[in-house]
């Protein structure tokens, strides 16, 4: 269970001034990401406060923490966070609490970390983890009724889903950190009307809001997490859009699933939100609707059930090439929910390792598309367009699937009475085309 401390006092403000505002990255918040910054082109972990990046490699070196703090603050340093998603959870609360005591108002170190500052605006932010597994899950119930809909309507649900986290291995490769534009895939596509497959450009390119969680420690292969301990395996999340080939997928998922469709790129958001940054927004799993089958006991935990859930606002914009010419801001498309999950991320976890799969450090896991109940909650095109049949306005424009130019922005918030709403910051790209064919 993350505790509750003096880390998520809402009172509490940071002498960084833009951290006092309206930001992603209130004291409270606290995320971890690597950077480089103009002066200094070396990738190393920095902490996000207000507008600024603490940078943490160069605080150690300052001899700014000490104890279980400075192990956790040298691996958080590093140019890849690997090493301090590993540490045990007491360990990561340690730092955080430094970290928070250094950025508090009347700290009495503040000179010494003012030069440690740097203008997020002169960072670079880079993948924050070299990704050695990437499973996607498919855990969002409206996303995988509105797709059944559309394809199965007369069993839009598989008879598999209440019992089993549907998932599948996903491609860590091409893995991209938010701001890096996206080539629209080529492939082979078939209509149902189509006598014959063609090779071409992706005409249906979508994307797909999900929430990302970054493993911890993980398991030695043929051992399992126990739904009970699942949650000290959760070391971080991350927004998560799992770009998707539509006309490639239908083409090619069965019988064994997605392939090209998605491992052509997925893209997550540069700033690893910490579960203890998270913990004043966890709610109790939404209790399954009448009928729905009890989840087997190994995916059964009262104390998960009770607070396995998360309450974190998600939103889908879209900025196509006219709007940002015309320097107008993003449209939104879609707001939806983290609590729309039917599967709590411990279950996710526990499934995951019930076979004696071993997970790694910085492995990542995608929750599947997080669609709300209602039309103006929807996680992809896909499902906002029926398929391409119904467009929807974006600005004055019109979309069916993604254009060239079109920037898709993911965003979140988490707010609660009483404690200071936190972001993620955000994950984007711009979907770019080298053919015109
Ligand atoms: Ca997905």
């Amino acid at each position: 269970m993350v505790r509750l401390d003096a880390t998520h006092d809402l009172l509490t403000r940071s002498w960084v001034t833009s951290a006092n505002g309206h930001t992603d990255f209130p004291i409270q918040n606290l995320p971890i990401g690597v950077f480089s910054s103009a002066d200094d082109p070396r990738l190393r972990g920095g902490v996000a406060i207000g507008d600024e990046v603490l940078d943490v490699s160069a605080a150690v070196r300052a001899g700014l923490f000490t104890g279980d703090a400075l192990h956790a603050a040298t691996v958080a340093g590093q140019s890849t966070l690997n090493a301090f998603l590993a540490i045990p959870s007491a360990e990561r609360v340690a730092f955080r609490a430094r970290v928070f005591a250094l950025l508090a108002d009347g700290a009495s170190e503040r000179s010494r970390c003012e030069p440690l500052l740097r203008h997020a605006s002169e960072c670079v932010m880079h993948l924050p983890v070299t990704v050695g597994d990437y499973t996607d899950f498919y855990a969002g119930i409206h996303h995988a009724m509105n797709v059944g809909k559309l394809f199965r309507p007369d069993q839009p649900l598989l008879p598999n889903y209440k019992h089993v986290p549907i998932g599948y291995h996903g491609r860590s490769s091409s893995i991209v950190v938010s701001g890096t534009d996206v080539r629209r895939p080529s492939g082979q596509r078939k209509a149902p009307a189509d006598a014959a497959p063609t090779f071409g450009p992706c005409r249906n390119l979508d994307f797909e809001l999900e929430l990302g969680v970054w493993v911890g420690a993980g398991n030695a292969q043929g051992t399992s997490v126990a739904i009970g301990a699942a949650e000290e395996q959760v070391a971080g999340f991350c927004l998560l859009n799992d770009w998707s080939a539509r006309d490639i997928q239908s083409w090619e998922y069965q019988p064994l699933g997605p392939f090209l469709a998605k491992s052509f790129a997925t893209s997550v958001s540069a700033w690893i939100v910490t579960p203890e940054a998270l913990a004043p927004f966890r709610i109790p799993q939404p209790a399954r609707p009448d009928g729905d089958p009890a989840p087997l006991p190994y995916l059964m935990d009262a104390a998960d059930q009770q607070s396995g859930a998360l309450d974190v606002e998600l939103e889908v914009l879209l900025l196509t090439a006219g709007a940002r010419a015309q320097q107008q801001p993003p449209v939104r498309i879609s707001l939806s929910n983290a609590q729309h999950l039917y599967w709590t991320v411990a279950q996710l976890i526990a499934h995951h390792t019930s076979n004696g799969c071993n997970l790694r450090p910085g492995d990542l896991l995608g929750t599947g598309t997080i669609s709300a109940p209602t039309p103006d909650g929807l996680g992809s095109l896909l499902e906002m367009t029926q398929s391409g049949r119904t467009p929807i306005d974006v600005g004055g424009e019109t979309r069916t699937f993604l254009m060239d130019g079109d920037e898709v922005i993911v965003r979140a918030r988490a707010r609660r009475d009483g404690y200071a709403t936190i972001g993620f910051g955000d994950v984007r790209g711009i979907v770019y085309s080298t053919t015109n064919s």
